[in-house]
């Protein structure tokens, strides 16, 4: 059944005429012991309680794909309280979107999320809220299972997959679309990117990760709705950045971001700066450095990339400093505002901005390679990360090869030879290559 207008689902939900295509989950390749331990024990003690649940979003979507989920959502009819009850170690969270997550051990947590309705069901005015614009800022309205298919964003991340009875439920023609490889907005798009702009950024994440065909009609959607992306808030912002740049998959959402004009609401001083060719190249590799870290399953600092993209802006800032104040105090400047302006789009916890401010002021100490500091900056926590730095820089010839080899070589000195070489305490504060 092709749903087409939000009105017309919402008067075939409330005649409860949506029925949802069941599947056997294994002719989709779907196999409990694919899903772990802790999201399938989620699954039963919820059941185990009276309630209904399901595993629900990316983790299924990828499962069919053949792809490695990167986490498991749970929906069920338990409000959040009994959610929480059921479980030892549960923690609600959120104020726009209210969830759960049931913790397995420190850093493991399954999200468990309430089924939720269409807005026009709330009760009470405080679960339901919209700004001005339309974009919904609280959306804690729960209803029926049917209600909460509806409410998804993509048909494909609408599939519920039911581990007891080994059954897929679709609401939403969802399969139709996975074996089309189509990316489609459920309802109509306007509305939907309207409801929330994030949507806009998750639709072309979605489609350059799983390699899928946006939609017409939700494409054509896209430049209209985007200016709407100004009203997000600076931390939902910074997790689509995360999502966008750290999963694999940063080079091309970057220029697809561009592409379609949407770094402007991420990153619009990288974008004043882009027309610089050693800018765009540096974040070329930057980006390219930064999924293949993924793949070779390597730490990824979120803050490295905003590092780059922030570099140009930086050094315009700090050359109109330099007009007016001393070199030291322009660069200390330049790195506050330059800061000051992004955190007005992408807030950032303050240890990221502390370490992009640590990166960059390396470098200059990295360049001047004083004897006597060499052991400092080589024990300094920011030292790999601004030496990863320093090597983009010279790479897009924005400073000398020899600096790569000397602080490249330095590494390679045992702790004998590093004492020998640097650890006299010098009066003179030459740079090296003058001793
Ligand atoms: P991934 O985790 O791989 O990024 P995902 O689809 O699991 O992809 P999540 O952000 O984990 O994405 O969200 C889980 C599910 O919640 C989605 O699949 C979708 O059904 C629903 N969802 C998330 N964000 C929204 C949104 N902004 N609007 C509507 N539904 C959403
Ligand atoms: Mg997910």
């Amino acid at each position: 059944m092709k749903l087409k207008k939000n009105n017309f689902i919402a008067k075939l939900l409330k005649k409860n005429q949506v029925r949802a295509e069941v599947y056997n989950a294994v002719n989709f390749g779907l196999y409990p012991s694919d899903f772990g331990r802790s999201v399938l024990s989620v699954v039963e003690t919820l059941h185990h309680h009276g309630f209904q649940a399901y595993i629900v979003g990316g983790g299924v979507r990828d499962q069919i794909l053949e792809r490695h989920p990167k986490d498991f959502d749970v929906a069920t009819n338990a409000r959040p309280e009994e959610i929480k009850k059921c479980f030892n170690r549960a923690l609600i969270i959120g104020k726009r979107f209210r969830l759960v997550h049931v913790y397995f051990n420190r850093r493991e947590y399954i999200e468990v999320a309430t089924f939720r309705a269409d807005h026009q069901h709330a009760k009470h005015e405080s679960d339901a809220r919209t700004s001005k614009g339309g974009i919904i800022s609280r959306d804690n309205v729960y209803g029926t299972l049917e209600e909460d298919a509806f409410r998804r964003d993509f048909t494909i991340n609408a599939l519920y997959y039911d581990p007891i009875r080994g059954k897929l439920l679709d609401f939403c023609a969802a399969v139709p679309d996975l074996k089309s490889k189509t990316l489609r907005l459920i309802g109509k798009p306007h509305m939907r990117f309207k409801e929330d702009p994030v949507r806009i950024l998750r639709a072309l994440r979605f489609a350059n990760k799983l390699g899928f065909t946006i939609e017409a009609k939700t494409l054509r959607a896209i430049p209209q709705d985007a200016p709407m992306l100004k009203e997000i808030s600076g931390g939902r912002l910074f997790d689509e950045y995360a999502k966008l740049m750290l999963y694999g998959q940063a080079h091309k959402n970057f220029h697809t971001l561009h592409e379609f004009k949407l770094l402007d609401y991420l990153f619009p001083l990288t974008v004043e700066c882009l027309h610089e060719s050693w800018f765009m190249s540096m974040i070329k590799l930057a980006l390219e450095n930064t999924d293949e870290r993924f793949y070779a399953d390597k730490t990824i600092h979120p803050g490295f990339l905003i590092a780059v993209f922030l570099y140009a802006p930086l050094l315009k800032n700090f050359k109109i400093l330099t007009q007016s104040i001393s070199r030291r105090q322009a660069f200390v400047q330049a790195m506050d505002e330059t800061l000051k302006v992004q955190v007005k789009h992408t807030t950032m916890p303050n240890y990221f901005a502390q370490m992009i401010r640590d990166v960059w002021a390396l470098q200059h100490p990295l360049e001047l390679r004083r004897k006597q500091k060499v052991l400092e900056i080589l024990k300094h926590p920011r030292f790999r990360a601004a030496y990863d730095f320093l090597l983009l820089r010279v790479e897009v010839g924005q400073a000398n090869k020899a600096l790569a080899k000397f602080w490249t070589d330095v590494q390679t000195l045992e702790e004998v030879a590093l004492q020998k070489q640097f650890g006299v305490v010098e009066k003179n504060k030459k740079p090296i290559d003058q001793i």
